[in-house]
């Protein structure tokens, strides 16, 4: 019988202590999209079996082993998302996304689903961070992109991160190296893994990709499909790297990164650290001209990436990368009795309209639980109302981190309050070395910009 209280293999909990973190890093990525024209799409956890069959491709491991497939209760064959791209090719040709102005810019932040072995950087379920951009062919959109994963890093701290990249040509270029390949492999067919005895025939380019360290080692002395691009798909190559030398972002060129999807051509990609173990590919992306007419529509050059946020929180982890603390509690409301706490209730509304984070016993404690309570909160100012409080109007407010006490009106509590918390603020703000002018009342009233 399952245990219900434990979660499955492969799968993890982010737990409200740890959630900032994500959320630093979420909004981080937003903004920096933002800053590059994308917007946010949000497409489906499911989609049919078939979108991806084609999609991601036939031949890769996505398909033939780690997808979660079942049939629905009306008998369709339906896959939770594997990966973003394929989802977001669908919406753009179901919506006519192509009708607007291109490129089209997109981005998301979703989870996914893929049956692997679960081991440090790799899930069952975990989380992406993509990008697409769909309807241009040119170098300089590749350049473009890799340069917002680029900028996403250096926003976040993240150092000593190698830009791979690799040019896989397009189909045309493609039949020969697949041809050399083939030879290759065929005279070392001996030592090859079982997959990759059926790779041989159906798709010689994912022997590349193996992660078993004898077929690596075959691998890295493989024809390079550099040696193999087409006129067309060497200059493309050739500018894509003029670009990123004019935009000041260092690469090395990899030829043996082919990517684990099907449907990547010309320009691949991969950000990849030695510091979080074997799974140290945080950022893989490319472009895939051909996906959008594998998918039905119309022929139409694009190209993306996806981040493993788990991955990526697993670097910044090892690198002790700061990750903005949370807003503290402004006022903890500490209550003795029905009457004082129906007060508190009050006051903390009022301090919440005005965006201030308050707190008030809704548990019934005693005060001094309530204080401890307080201090776990790590709140900077509490209060304690009471039937002497409640009658003379005023109360004692406390300031947790100098323990200084000041008397404070309840009728006029918010106002009064929100101008010793500011006032706080930037008492701090100077302590940290920053000259403030800013006037109290301009903040108060919305008029500071
Ligand atoms: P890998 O070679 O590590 O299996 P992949 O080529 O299958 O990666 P993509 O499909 O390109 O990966 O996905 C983009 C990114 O998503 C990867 O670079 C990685 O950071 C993350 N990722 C992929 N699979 C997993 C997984 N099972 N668990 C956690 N992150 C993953
Ligand atoms: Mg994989």
């Amino acid at each position: 019988m399952a245990l219900v209280t434990k979660s499955i293999k492969g799968t993890q909990d982010t737990l409200p202590s740890e959630s900032y973190k994500i959320q630093f890093v979420e909004q981080t990525v937003l903004e920096t999209a933002k800053n590059y024209g994308y917007k946010e799409i949000r497409v489906p956890v499911f989609e049919h079996t078939e979108l991806f069959q084609r999609g991601v491709g036939d031949t890769t491991d996505v398909v033939q082993k780690e997808m979660y497939t079942f049939e629905d209760k009306g008998g369709r064959s339906i896959t939770l998302r594997p990966e973003g791209t394929a989802g977001v090719v669908r919406s753009y040709l179901e919506h006519g996304l192509f009708n607007e102005p291109q490129p089209m810019k997109m981005c998301y932040l979703i989870s996914c689903y893929r049956y692997e072995k679960p081991q440090a950087g790799r899930l069952r379920e975990f989380h992406q961070f993509g990008c697409e951009c769909l309807g241009t062919a040119s170098p300089a959109a590749d350049a473009e992109v890799i340069s917002l994963v680029n900028d996403i890093f250096l926003f976040l701290g993240v150092k000593d991160i190698e830009l791979q990249i690799n040019s896989i040509g397009c189909p045309e270029c493609r039949k020969n190296y697949h041809k050399a390949l083939h030879e290759y492999f065929e005279s070392k067919k001996a030592d090859l893994c079982g997959t990759c005895l059926d790779r041989l025939e159906r798709n010689p380019m994912r022997i590349l990709d193996c992660k078993s360290p004898v077929c690596s080692a075959i691998a890295a002395e493989a024809p390079k499909v550099t040696d193999y691009l087409c006129d067309e798909c060497a200059e493309h190559f050739g500018k894509v790297q003029e670009y990123l030398k004019a935009m000041e972002i260092p690469f090395t060129v990899n030829p043996s990164i082919v990517r684990g999807l099907d449907y990547y051509t010309k320009t691949v990609f991969e950000f990849v650290s030695t510091q979080i173990g074997a799974q140290g590919t945080v950022c893989g992306g490319g472009r895939y001209d051909g996906l959008v007419e594998e998918v039905g529509g119309p022929k139409t050059p694009a190209l993306g990436f996806a981040m493993g946020m788990e991955r990526l929180l697993l670097l910044m982890e090892a690198q002790n990368l700061p990750f903005p603390e949370e807003a503290k509690c402004d006022l903890y409301i500490a209550s003795m009795g029905e009457k004082a706490t129906l007060r508190a209730a009050r006051i903390a509304t009022d301090l919440r309209g005005e965006g201030l984070h308050a707190q008030f016993d809704v548990v019934g404690r005693s005060v001094k639980a309530q204080m401890k309570f307080a201090n776990k909160l790590g709140a900077a100012f509490t209060m304690v109302l009471g039937d002497s409080e409640l009658e003379n109007g005023k109360a004692k407010l406390k300031n947790m981190a100098t323990g200084e006490e000041r008397e404070i009106q309840l009728d006029s509590f918010a106002d009064d309050f929100m101008r010793i918390s500011i006032n706080e603020s930037l008492k701090g703000l100077e302590d940290l070395g920053y000259e403030s002018n800013i006037d109290i009342d301009s903040i108060m009233s919305g008029n500071l910009f």
